[in-house]
């Protein structure tokens, strides 16, 4: 048994690129044997509680028997189809349920293979629908700093230019512009200030803007940052006065994840076009879509050459679209919501008392979203070996511990998780 782990992270480690990570001084990775509701199983037999939801995704644990039993049930029909000219049940139940439970606007969908995806087929749409429109002069794109909306080169564009090296692509990436992070928090009195730059920019530059992208309320991996709803809706006003489009990505806030269904429901406002992504198939497998409301299809259709030009040879897939069914049938049969709020009020309880760290800068959370924010960033792999003798999986980045567990998380489980945090922390100072 130890030989093949050893066999394994030898030949991974010659071989393998992990996410963000050098070949040649990879940091350590642990291999894992299996996964069950909240707990990761390594291949060396230690279990360790899940504190990431595989990056958002896995929000009903990990092997559940009802999302195996969709995928097998779909398995045995087909596996995949190619969705130009052809369509099929479980591409239109999805359909179904997506239009059903995001904002009324939204009627149409476009599915989509990653999240990064989604984002380039946000921003072609809103590209085609000005040139459609024959307004072919708006074509920049708007920005918060601090965001996240993927790693491919568009998606790229509009990430934060720091954290998402801008520079050493420049003069090859499309530039876009960017405005200030909202400041004026979540639960915060809402400050006006706060939306000055943004008005700034879209009374100035209006005419040559096709859409403003933004993550509704929570910025994930841009700094895992909670801001005001009153942004978006001040937002969505300014965006109807002067003809620019709104695109949120909830591909991270989707789902439940901070106490909605989807974020922009904090701030009531609708999107032209939306992106959804990370929990659609809850975990299972890449999926994503990308959302538009009848205007933006109509437009886009009315104009020349009348169809949208995009179409992913794995679009729709069959297997994904049936599992995220079964994942959406499942949230919405579960008392989610009181449960994220339960995971709230745990997190709050038992992470407070960081705050008093000399080493944390501060601890917020939203939803079933815990982070811990130091005032220097983390030693990587000392502070994952760290959590992972403590027995859970967390895994930080830069200055933030954080974590946003599987919403059937239990509250021992819970528990184990921030007592881990606390443990951890607490060494390091
Ligand atoms: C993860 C993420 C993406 C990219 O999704 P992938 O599936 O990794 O391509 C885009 N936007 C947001 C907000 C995300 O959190």
């Amino acid at each position: 048994m130890n030989q093949a782990i050893d066999q394994i992270l030898a030949f991974d480690k010659a071989h393998i690129w992990h996410p963000y990570t050098s070949t040649t001084e990879p940091l350590p990775v642990f291999p894992v044997k299996a996964a069950q509701g909240v707990e990761i199983e390594l291949m060396d037999g230690r279990k360790l509680i899940d504190g990431m939801s595989s990056w958002w995704a896995a929000v009903h644990g990990y092997n559940h028997p009802e999302l195996n039993a969709a995928i097998e049930k779909q398995i045995k029909q087909m596996s995949h189809i190619m969705f130009g000219g052809l369509t099929h049940e479980p591409a239109v139940q999805l359909a179904e349920k997506l239009i059903d439970m995001t904002p009324e606007p939204i009627q149409k969908v476009f599915y989509c293979d990653s999240g990064s995806v989604a984002v380039e087929v946000a921003m072609k749409m809103a590209l085609q629908y000005w040139y459609s429109s024959g307004k072919t002069q708006k074509k920049e794109f708007v920005t918060t700093r601090s965001g996240y909306h993927g790693d491919t080169w568009n998606a790229m564009s509009v990430c934060d230019p720091e954290t998402g090296m801008h520079n050493i692509f420049a003069g090859s990436l499309p530039s876009r512009i960017f405005v200030d992070q909202p400041q004026c928090r979540f639960n915060d009195e809402w400050n006006p200030a706060d939306f000055n730059s943004m008005r700034e920019t879209i009374e100035q530059r209006h005419e040559e803007i096709a859409a403003v992208i933004l993550e509704p309320i929570v910025q994930g991996a841009g700094g895992m940052w909670f801001y005001h709803p009153q942004y978006l809706k001040e937002f969505r006003a300014l965006c109807d006065q002067y003809n620019v489009l709104l695109i949120l990505d909830e591909i991270a806030t989707g789902f439940g994840r901070t106490g909605k269904l989807f974020a922009c429901e904090h701030a009531n406002i609708a999107p032209d076009i939306m992106c959804l992504g990370k929990a659609i198939t809850g975990g299972m497998m890449s999926f994503a879509a990308t959302l538009a409301t009848d205007d933006v299809a109509t437009i886009i259709s009315n104009g020349y050459p009348g169809v949208f030009m995009h179409g992913p040879t794995f679009m729709g897939n069959p297997l994904a679209c049936a599992v995220a069914c079964a994942s959406i049938d499942l949230l919405l049969q579960s008392n989610w919501s009181a449960k994220v709020e339960q995971i709230n009020l745990q997190l709050q309880k038992e992470l407070a008392g960081l705050a008093e760290l000399k080493t944390v800068k501060e601890v917020r959370t939203i939803g079933a979203i815990g982070v811990v924010e130091l005032n220097e960033s983390v030693n990587m792999e000392q502070i994952q070996q760290q959590f992972v003798d403590a027995g859970v999986w967390i895994r930080p980045f830069g200055r933030l511990v954080y974590v946003m567990p599987p919403f059937i998380i239990h509250p021992e489980q819970l528990t184990k998780l921030t007592s881990a945090i606390v443990l951890v922390l607490n060494a390091s100072t």
